[in-house]
């Protein structure tokens, strides 16, 4: 394989041993004679056990937990590897007549459970299609393959096109174009580059029933009805696969500028935030953590940091940090710019989660994203509110991805259980702790994602949250998609395999 997940915890037990936590009366097996016809059409295919249970998981934090007890969240009854566009279109035209459930995986580093086959059938793994098929230097824009990882692309963008895409998650080294443009994702230069909805100037997508389209790709801003290339960006496997994208790309930075300062309040740091956003500068990291991630980060204390790196042309680059320094030394202290070299060297590290995962702490991350003008009080609630949830520990936040009109909270939160290691505690202590963001966010009008998606689990909030328009997306699911095997019991749309509360 070009590319392998990294799993962020191994099961202890063999693969025969394990136990699957989300039974479904409605999982779908697939047939002999269905593995034979995909396999007749040239596809690779794979029912061993390990590869079952390995591709049915990702890094959904609960489903670790388990995982440490040797539970398997679900299982898919058959894994295929398409090699092409027309690979998937057969082989979707095929299950789709069949009524056989199809989740689209890759990377495996969703973090709410996107990936894991709820109604079992097939796992279409991505990880074959892979590479650059052209690029466009005179217009900056890449046509690349859905499997592509982000190393691959982003190396192969520096070494050989003299570009960048700009998109740096986290999860660089874990994640691929397929997964993110599927999740709205963002990367840690977003204030510069835009998230991956940004970038995205078209796709090919094939529908349920095989049928190939090819939306945007006709140049910047077209005025032709909707945008419907957004339809599919985000849209997590359940209204198409997404076979090829294009996207828009930079020249490479000649110039880099970084500065920290700190401040008494988180409140005095959005405001800065939000003032240098007002005046059209968008230096590509501006990240400020609360005290406590402070503390956890870049070890100072009682203060809330706030780094800012920005990278380019020169004039352009000044320009904007000229206005972050402006604007931070309003209210803010200067830091020393070695904090955030301290967190470059840091950023890409992900071994935390599983970690504290294996001693027994209850641990996640909550993105959200809000108007500047509710953030503080999302930010005060939510914290208050995690910490009265039994058992809680860390309830912690920074401001990770900032725009003209709001931006993304990034929350932490941590709990162990008081009387010993329950899982009865585990799966009740994380639900508290979402229901009580997911209700803070809502009550003041946010969004409950930013960018890691909805998944599992936050598909239980996705009714309240989309209000009457979520009419529209199940429409676009039922028309699209009229027989639901993409995907089903994700988005918080109703399939006819799976019950959406789940666990
Ligand atoms: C430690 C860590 C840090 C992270 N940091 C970030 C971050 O900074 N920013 C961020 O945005 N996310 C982050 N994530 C979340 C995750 O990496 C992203 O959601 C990523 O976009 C998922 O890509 P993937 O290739 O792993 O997709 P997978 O997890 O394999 O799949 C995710 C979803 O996409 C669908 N999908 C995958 N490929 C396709 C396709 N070709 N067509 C249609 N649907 C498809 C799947 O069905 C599934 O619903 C982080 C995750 C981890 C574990």
């Amino acid at each position: 394989m070009p590319f392998e997940p990294t799993p962020a915890l191994n099961f202890t037990t063999s693969y025969e041993e394990l136990v699957l936590r989300i039974e479904n009366s409605k999982r779908v097996s697939v047939p002999k004679e269905v593995k034979q016809d995909i396999e007749n059409l040239g596809i690779k295919v794979d029912d061993s056990l390990e590869t079952l249970y390995e591709t049915s998981r990702d890094w959904w934090p609960l489903s670790l937990r388990w995982v440490t007890k040797d539970f398997a969240p679900a299982k898919c009854d058959l894994v295929i590897y398409p090699k092409n566009r027309d690979e998937v279109s057969s082989a979707l035209k095929l299950l789709n007549s069949k009524r056989i459930p199809v989740t689209a995986v890759a990377g495996r580093s969703g973090v709410c459970g996107s990936a894991i086959p709820l109604a079992g059938g097939v796992s279409m793994d991505m990880r074959l299609m892979t590479g650059i098929i052209d690029f466009d230097d005179e217009s900056l824009l890449v046509r690349v393959l859905p499997g592509t990882s982000g190393p691959e692309l982003e190396n192969t963008l520096r070494e050989k096109y003299n570009a960048t895409l700009g998109h740096w998650p986290q999860s660089m080294d874990l994640s691929t174009v397929g997964g993110w443009v599927a999740c709205r994702s963002a990367g840690q230069y977003s204030t510069r580059y835009g998230k991956i909805e940004d970038m995205v100037a078209g796709l090919e997508v094939v529908l349920a029933n095989g049928d190939v389209i090819r939306t945007g790709n006709q140049g910047p801003r077209v005025a032709i009805g909707p945008d419907l290339n957004q339809i599919f960006t985000g849209n997590e496997g359940t209204l198409g696969i997404v076979t090829e994208v294009m996207l828009k790309v930079h020249p490479l930075p000649s110039y880099t500028r970084k500065v920290a300062f700190g401040f008494d309040t988180f409140e005095n740091g959005l405001e800065v935030c939000r003032k240098i956003l007002r005046r059209f500068a968008t230096p590509a990291v501006l990240r400020l953590y609360d005290a406590q991630e402070s503390t956890r980060h870049f070890e100072t204390q009682d203060t809330h940091v706030l780094i800012v790196l920005d990278e380019g042309d020169k004039q352009i680059v000044d320009a904007a940090m000229n206005i972050v320094e402006e604007e931070a030394v309003q209210t803010g202290k200067s830091l020393n710019s070695d904090l955030v070299d301290k967190w470059l060297e840091k950023r890409n590290d992900v071994a935390a989660l599983g970690s504290l995962t294996k001693i027994g702490v209850v641990v996640d991350t909550i993105e959200i994203s809000g108007k500047w003008s509710i953030l503080n009080d999302i930010y005060a609630e939510a914290t208050s509110g995690i910490l009265e949830v039994k058992g809680a520990v860390v309830a912690s936040a920074h401001q990770s991805h900032a725009y003209l009109d709001g931006a993304c909270i990034y929350f932490t939160f941590a709990g162990k259980d008081p009387d010993g290691d329950s899982d009865e505690f585990a799966d009740s202590f994380y639900r508290k702790c979402w229901d009580v963001v997911m209700n803070v966010v809502l009550k003041h009008g946010g969004g409950i994602s930013h960018h890691h998606g909805i998944g599992i689990n936050r598909s239980r909030y996705v009714k309240a949250a989309l209000g009457s328009g979520f009419n529209i997306l199940e429409t676009l699911k039922n028309t699209l998609d009229p027989n639901g095997i993409l995907n089903p019991g994700k988005l918080g749309l109703d399939s006819g395999f799976v019950e959406i509360d789940v666990p």
